[in-house]
């Protein structure tokens, strides 16, 4: 008998986690004013809002943080993760940051100006809000498909090289600082990028004289997708794919609180000194001295086993099976989502879920409130919310996929806590005839609006 997939770790310490009452969680959600993040964790019983510095660190990196050195300058946890992320990502230079916005804010304010051009694919909302904040534009240069949930692509993540050469051909690369590659591609649903689309960006950025910038949040996800999906890859290991991926960039910026698996952190890498060097000043500035910027030295020393760890195969192959799993449940349920399943998420096609629900009132909001109100799990919007307003309108954006982001924080949650939340969406599903009203902005912030918007019932 071929035996069954099993996880590859087991469980040394638990959480308690509670559920409610339907009246309670409505009652809480009217005072959140309808945001799911002003929800106390206490009212969530499957937190499902975000993968980011929720995952559940090993034995080895608690162990790691007891020998943390908390010197000023020159610490060896810096030597220690300097060394993990040279061996990881081959980039030679680095600086600590606190988390992967930080890192945006120092290299851009090294990098960017009024009026540059930042093309890539599906720019993360922070990297955007720190692209617009500087009056920069970025320029979406994803492929077409990945606007389709129904269409199952193993690359849905990618460039199209064709809008990308247009922007490279129409602005002179004093305007380009760089092109953003977003790997995996999380606005389009977590879904990869491959290393033939890599390779073609990076001729284009060579023929324009261009640098290339990866988002690198989920790069081992990525490189597990290159390594199960593209020709060419299947006996190369995750940490070689992610040296060929890294060695076609200039630099990286990293949230390590996604594929590093810790719960604060991030970094920025560099290929060259000069630009290593460049960056420093904002580093000191917004972060801390070059040794620790906005980390302590147990949080490094966290960071480079949890670099280790989250290129490890078989840790990354309980990850993928576990959100392909939840897809599989919600398949024999008839629920459209982006497919494939992406890699640290399912990300549920509302416009497909509530047709009832018009787009001014926030379509794919409407039915995160659904959803916990119907079991207590919190997903977060990615919709008309997450597209903020036109910067220099200042009318709504409405985007063309309305999503509901269902992260699954890493080494978290079983497979029945899956069966729990896709069980309760079929239930939202069954009578979404009947969910007709959506919701309204009552009070908004200029940019990043959805983290602390209120809403009222529409
Ligand atoms: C999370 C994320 C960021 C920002 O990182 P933070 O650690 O949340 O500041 C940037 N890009 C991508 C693709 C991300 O997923």
């Amino acid at each position: 008998m071929k035996l069954p997939f099993a996880e590859s770790f087991k469980i040394k310490m638990v959480e308690t986690i509670k559920k409610s009452t339907r009246e309670e969680r409505e009652k809480w959600m009217k005072e959140a004013k309808y945001n799911l993040f002003n929800l106390k964790s206490d009212y969530v019983f499957i937190d499902l809002l975000t993968d980011s510095g929720t995952g559940a660190m090993s034995d080895k990196q608690w162990a790691a943080m007891m020998e943390g050195d908390e010197s000023y300058a020159g610490a060896r946890s810096y030597y220690n993760l300097k060394e993990s992320i040279k061996d990881i990502t081959g980039f030679p230079y680095f600086l600590p940051t606190h988390q992967g916005r930080a890192a945006e804010n120092v290299l851009f304010s090294a990098i960017i100006k009024a009026d540059d051009m930042v093309p890539g694919n599906s720019h993360f909302d922070t990297t955007k809000g720190h692209i617009e904040f500087r009056k920069a534009h970025a320029i979406d240069c994803t492929i077409e498909e990945a606007k389709d949930t129904t269409i199952e692509l193993p690359f849905k993540g990618n460039m199209d090289l064709n809008k990308l050469e247009e922007v490279l051909k129409k602005y002179p690369k004093e305007k380009i600082p760089c092109i953003v590659v977003t790997i995996t591609n999380n606005t389009a649903g977590g879904q990869p990028v491959s290393m033939a689309n890599v390779k073609g960006v990076s001729a284009l950025a060579k023929k324009y004289g261009v640098k290339i910038l990866f988002d690198s949040a989920r790069f081992a996800e990525n490189a597990y997708f290159i390594k199960t999906r593209e020709e060419g890859y299947a006996d190369k290991s995750i940490r070689e794919i992610a040296l060929e991926m890294f060695s076609y960039g200039d630099f990286m910026t990293m949230s390590s609180k996604k594929d590093a698996i810790v719960n604060m952190g991030g970094f920025l890498a560099f290929r060259n000194e000069e630009d290593w060097q460049k960056c420093q000043m904002y580093n000191i500035m917004f972060e801390g001295f070059i040794t620790y910027g906005g980390m302590s030295g147990r949080d490094m020393n966290a960071l480079a086993q949890g670099l280790r760890e989250g290129t490890d195969f078989e840790y990354l192959e309980t990850r993928i099976n576990q959100i392909a799993y939840l897809g599989k449940k919600l398949d024999e349920y008839g629920i459209p989502y982006q497919r494939p399943a992406g890699g640290h998420a399912i990300f549920l096609d509302a416009k497909k879920i509530l047709t009832h629900v018009p787009k001014e009132q926030l379509i794919a909001q409407t039915l995160g409130i659904e959803l916990y109100l119907e079991a207590g799990i919190r997903g977060v919007e990615i919709g008309c919310l997450l597209a903020d307003r036109d910067p220099e309108t200042r009318e709504n954006r409405y985007p063309e996929l309305e999503l509901l982001r269902l992260a699954i924080p890493r080494r978290v949650y079983t497979n029945n806590h899956m069966d729990y939340v896709a069980a309760a969406i079929k239930n939202v599903y069954d009578r979404r005839e009947s969910i007709t009203k959506g919701y309204v902005i009552l009070k908004e912030l200029p940019i990043m609006r959805h983290f602390t918007v209120e809403l009222g019932p529409g």
